[in-house]
């Protein structure tokens, strides 16, 4: 099961599409289990075609949801 760390998020404005290592891109013929990192650096967003540069984690370094931590810490 992936953890929100190894789930990585489309930042273009109006995707959101998911990577979830656990399911792969059916689409983009990406098999089950294949983490983000070991995804083609040609590989593509299946749904608005951004590419890997364009996703973030969804928790971790670079999330948003640890900028969030850092910020209440600090509070
Ligand atoms: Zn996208």
């Amino acid at each position: 099961m992936a953890t929100p760390e190894e789930m990585y998020q489309c930042q273009t404005t109006s995707c959101g599409y998911i990577y979830n290592p656990d399911k792969g891109d059916r689409k983009g013929k990406i098999p089950k289990g294949t983490r983000f990192e070991d995804l083609p650096d040609d590989w593509k967003c299946p749904i608005c075609g951004a590419s890997k540069a364009m996703f973030r984690p969804l928790a971790g370094y670079g999330s948003g949801a640890h900028d969030q931590k850092l910020a209440e810490g600090a509070a």
